[in-house]
């Protein structure tokens, strides 16, 4: 049986249209774009395309586009920046008890640093309250920091909401939109955002690289220090052909994000319909609506997420589990503990996420074959238990 990839919310393959526009700056044209010559301008002139594209995906101006290495380092650098950029005016941050690691451990860090941050607690759906947020703003307050949607259950924050509140109390407000940009609508001047992270990875683009997006007025303090590229925002020689791999990547999603979300939330519907019809007991994770429609998130209690990622991947399809069994423990997700999932519950949680090349006959193939696997793992564990040998809690 040909693979059958439902692990989109780790990274998803360059598409031919990108490869393609890439390959020419692998090979002829290898310019740096901070040269005056012929070569160096053609460069120049790629960046600055893909800027616009990049842009445009998200409602910005180019000139407020930054490319970074990733999400990652978008994340810190909108973080860390703005920290030491406002430190004198304050010394709060806001962020989520369920945002990826490159905010909590670059808050953790801030932490270190002297910065006092409040981690709002999220509801069983993994969304922020909006009163609690209220009422966590101080007057040294710098920045809040919440993301768009989740990439462990799919949620999607109330980031309108939030944006106007931020905007209300004169608070920088950054979100990270890694998994939402070129999935579903994303406008800065709607979310009333300051700052934006991207990555390339999620959107059929190339790895390691990203971008900030900054709003025009606001100034962060660098993270990395060198030839002033990115208005001395971020140094270092920009990486050419992975920027215009961005750059077109942006433009196909923006094209295609409307029929594409909506072909993939039938698909997603459909498999989630496919696995509770035939299994009992199963959870579905994340809100009901405002979740991201190619994501699902479920928990099978009683048994291990990697056990049925195993199984699934020696059936030829990937997937991933929400919780990590390391030698005799398992540890749970920080975002399925903030949503409060009981541990038994967490421990069997596995997330289905679904991309362009996902065909129905796909999904079908995939349910069935879940709900194999399960139905296996069900009676070894029952077999486990009754001879006293459960290996991983
Ligand atoms: N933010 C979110 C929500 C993510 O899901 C990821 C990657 O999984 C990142 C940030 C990090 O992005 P990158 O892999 O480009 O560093």
């Amino acid at each position: 049986m040909k693979a059958i990839y439902l692990d989109h919310c780790a990274t998803t393959p360059v598409r031919a249209e990108v490869l393609e526009c890439m390959l020419p700056f692998l090979r002829g044209l290898f310019g740096n774009p901070s040269s005056i010559h012929a070569p160096g301008r053609t460069a120049r002139a790629a960046v600055e395309e893909a800027r616009e594209r990049v842009a445009r995906l998200i409602g910005a101006k180019a000139s407020e586009i930054y490319f970074t290495s990733g999400g990652t380092e978008a994340n810190n650098l909108a973080l860390q920046g703005t920290a030491m950029a406002f430190k004198d005016k304050g010394n709060h941050i806001i962020t989520s008890a369920i945002e990826h690691h490159a905010v909590l451990k670059t808050c953790e860090f801030l932490q270190s640093m002297g910065f006092h941050v409040t981690f709002l607690p999220v509801d069983g759906r993994g969304s922020v309250n909006l009163k609690a947020l209220k009422k966590a703003i101080t007057r040294k307050t710098i920045l809040i920091s919440i993301m768009h949607a989740n990439n462990e259950v799919g949620t999607i924050q109330p980031v309108e909401e939030i944006g106007k509140i931020a905007a209300e109390k004169e608070v920088l407000f950054h979100t990270d939109a890694v998994q939402t940009a070129g999935k579903v609508t994303v406008n800065v001047e709607v979310l009333c955002a300051d700052l934006l992270s991207l990555s390339a990875h999620k959107i059929y683009g190339p790895k390691g690289v990203g971008a900030l997006y900054i709003r025009e007025g606001a100034s962060l303090t660098p993270l990395l220090y060198g030839g002033h590229q990115e208005k001395n925002i971020r140094s270092g020689t920009e990486n050419v052909a992975s920027i215009v791999g961005m750059g077109k990547a942006c433009e196909m999603a923006l094209k295609e994000r409307g029929t594409e979300s909506k072909r993939l939330e039938n698909l997603r519907n459909l498999l989630q319909d496919l696995i509770s019809a035939r299994l009992s007991g199963v959870v579905v994770n994340g809100h009901a609506e405002n979740r991201l429609p190619h994501v699902l998130s479920l928990s099978v209690p009683d048994l291990l997420g990697e056990d049925m990622v195993r199984e699934m991947d020696k059936a030829g399809i990937a997937l991933s589990a929400g919780s990590a069994c390391t030698s005799e423990k398992v540890e749970i997700s920080h975002v399925l503990s903030a949503m409060g999932i009981p541990p038994e519950r967490a421990r069997g949680t596995i997330r289905f996420s679904l991309g362009r090349d996902n065909t129905r006959r796909q999904i079908e193939k995939a349910a069935h074959a879940f709900v194999h696997v399960v139905e296996r793992l069900k009676v070894l564990s029952e077999l486990e238990d009754s001879l006293g040998k459960r290996r991983c809690y």
